[in-house]
């Protein structure tokens, strides 16, 4: 019989005895048999085939124009679904572009794969010299959850099962799959390519606590006299929402998301402590971890963010996680929703103290009202609060909203002003506060979970993924990008005292976002005042397609460092 080693891009892979497919079907097939819907990815040699034959056979693929943004997006529909997402790269720099996300989505907990093409092994192991030559499994390794290669084209099934099981199960994280192009294009027996084929059952076992675990957490908690429950992402992640929900209601604990699990309860809900955060975290005694981590985002669990001597229960799914900051009284290693359900169960011996809840209440009341001066201060020209006001009026009547945010003082001062109603429905700059999700997160809310979007960016952050605004109009998408445009990274009024060159922090003055959307037949809108932000805003999100609002905000706003002043080390930090 005639061997063709050319894809057989046309339709579904043939099956009959005699037949003969190829590694770019077995890629497709292996993906569909798991269930696998959407890929997302940038083509090239030699990857090209597989988005071709994945498109045939009734795989959604969604093409970007960097990898990066390609990966964030898998590593976002990860998130979003709880099920890895898939990016797809060409070799070398294409695979680098996107390792970057895939090592994010691995620092955040998001189940995502990376499959790379790569070039031949017996010229890459010599050195000597093939086009876009790379080590790619070496240089993927110290990035990920794990990495592995496929030499085989029957390993193909057993390494994408591979691939999804250890993605999802434990801590979720990122997986690289390098696939050498002489792999994809090599040509079997369709019967043998079909019987290398697995599913994987139960992906992410469920995974309880001892009783004896749960009965020491439910001691401490009982016995506090100002109990805290922080919601971390991993909280959101789980999709154990009403079991989460049904514990803090049963108990009257006092609780605060962190930024990705805001909307996991209403930020409206009575026991959210979001306003009242730094007096929870400094006089809380006993504190209830879900799934959120004791890192720089929660002060490593020490003074002075927290009290000495403060108890931590910490729910997690990754033993090693615990005791990696503050020692922890009482670990509950398990799964969110079956631990939740354990404490439920006992939920009737914890009542949150009342004097502790009013104290909250009293200080939330406070902080409430001096944001709302903020927020209510009418300056001309517009500063970040008037914009993330007209912002928010808006999104209060749309809950269905997701809403993607990153930047400095964009990220800062909108995950306090911007309330979230709805579980998953924010996706912010994460555990490593990166820049550069932006438009990724964005189109995978779109593709993943409908829309509509808006990305509430810093125009520097927005920067990192704008070309990808071509994507959103490709696919017609619903997103709406508001760029938070004080002209530069922090703020806009740099100086560089001894050159005409524009200082470090200085970026275009007066430039015109909204005309980079308009170039591929998205709607731009330029704005000055809260007022026509607000009418911008309902009109974009009323028509339902792309646009880009351009947000003139005063240049003097802004903090450099936003609210990671301490962090920065140099002495010159906001002289510009
Ligand atoms: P945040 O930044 O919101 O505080 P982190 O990313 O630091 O959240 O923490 C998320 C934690 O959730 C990680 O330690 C991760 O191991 C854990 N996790 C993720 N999924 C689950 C799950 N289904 N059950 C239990 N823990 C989980």
């Amino acid at each position: 019989m005639n061997v063709n080693t050319t894809p057989l891009i046309d339709g579904p892979a043939p099956s009959t005895a005699s037949a003969r497919t190829d590694g770019y079907h077995v890629v497709v097939d292996a993906l569909k048999r798991n269930g696998v819907e959407t890929i997302y990815g940038v083509v090239g040699i030699p990857v090209t085939d597989v988005a071709r034959v994945a498109q045939a056979q009734g795989l959604r693929y969604i093409g970007f124009r960097h990898e990066s943004d390609a990966g964030h997006a898998a590593a976002a529909a990860g998130f979003l679904t709880k099920r890895p997402g898939f990016c797809l790269t060409v070799s070398a720099p294409g695979f680098l572009n996107g390792l970057v996300a895939l090592a994010n989505a691995t620092t955040n907990c998001f189940p995502m794969v990376q499959i790379s093409g790569s070039s031949e092994r017996h010229i890459v192991d010599l050195q000597r010299g093939d086009y876009e030559e790379m080590d790619q499994l070496a240089a993927a390794k110290p990035f990920v959850k794990a990495a592995f290669r496929v030499n085989r084209v029957t390993d193909i099934g057993l390494a994408i099962a591979r691939a999804i099981r250890t993605a999802s199960s434990g801590r979720p994280g990122g997986v690289y799959l390098d696939i050498p192009a002489a792999v994809l294009g090599e040509v079997i027996d369709a019967d043998a390519a079909a019987a290398s084929l697995r599913t994987v059952v139960d992906a992410a076992p469920e995974q309880s606590p001892s009783p004896a675990a749960v009965d020491r957490a439910v001691a401490l908690l009982a016995g506090a006299e100002r109990p805290l429950v922080v919601l971390g992402k991993g909280a959101a992640y789980a999709q154990a929402d009403s079991t989460i929900r049904r514990f803090l209601e049963a108990t009257g604990l006092p609780f605060l998301p962190m930024s990705m699990a805001k909307g996991l309860l209403p930020d409206t809900h009575p026991q959210s402590v979001a306003a009242a955060r730094s007096m929870a975290l400094r006089d809380a005694d006993v504190v209830l971890l879900v799934g959120a981590r004791l890192n720089w985002l929660l002060g490593h669990g020490e003074p002075p963010q927290w009290a000495p001597g403060v108890k931590f229960i910490q729910i997690d799914i990754d033993p090693g996680e615990l005791d990696s900051n503050a020692p922890i009284a009482a670990p509950l290693v398990g799964d969110i929703a079956s631990v939740m359900e354990a404490l439920n169960e006992r939920a009737q011996f914890i009542d949150a103290p009342f004097r502790w809840r009013e104290q909250l209440g009293e200080r939330r009341a406070r902080n409430a009202e001096s944001m709302a001066k903020r927020l209510a201060a009418d300056s001309q020209p517009m500063r970040f609060y008037g914009a993330l006001r007209a912002i928010r009026d808006v999104l209060r009547d749309r809950r269905d909203v997701y809403v993607v945010n990153e930047g400095a003082n964009a990220l800062d001062l909108a995950r306090n002003v911007i309330d979230m109603s709805v579980p998953r429905h924010r996706l912010d700059s994460g555990t490593w506060g990166v820049m550069g999700v932006g438009m990724g997160y964005a189109i995978a809310a779109a593709v993943e979970g409908g829309g509509p979007v808006v990305a509430i960016e810093g125009d520097s952050a927005f920067g990192f993924s704008a070309m990808e605004l071509e994507t959103i109009c490709r696919y017609r998408l619903p997103v709406v990008v508001v760029v938070l445009n004080n002209g530069g990274v922090y703020r806009g009024d740099g100086q560089n005292p001894v050159s005409p060159d524009p200082s470090p922090t200085t970026l275009m003055p007066a430039a015109r976002h909204d005309r980079l959307i308009e170039a591929f037949g998205g709607t731009g809108y330029h704005v000055t005042t809260p007022a026509e932000l607000g009418t911008a805003l309902t009109e974009a999100l009323t028509s339902g397609g792309p646009a880009v609002i351009d947000c003139v905000i005063d240049p003097t706003d802004g903090t450099e460092s936003g609210h990671l002043t301490h962090l920065n080390p140099t002495g010159l930090a906001g002289t510009n």
